[in-house]
């Protein structure tokens, strides 16, 4: 699928073909990302599976959730 060309919700100059294909839902570029301290807000939830207490892990599953930050 191809990625539409986007500009940047807050300069206004467009956003990298690569930072799209990265995060296809981003509005902002590279730049404004750092300034603001990222466009997302990130909440990784780490939960092994294995049974406590044993050394043996049987897995461990990552949930990561994503939280848009408001773009002013
Ligand atoms: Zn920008």
């Amino acid at each position: 699928m191809d990625t539409e060309a986007r500009n940047c919700r807050i300069c206004g100059r467009e956003i990298a073909a690569a930072r799209l294909k990265a995060i296809p839902d981003t509005l902002v570029c590279v730049d404004c990302s750092e300034k603001i301290g990222g466009e997302f807000e990130l909440e990784v939830n780490l939960s092994a599976t294995g049974k406590a207490g044993s050394l043996k892990k049987t897995g461990e599953q990552v949930e990561v959730k994503r939280k848009r930050k408001p773009v002013r």
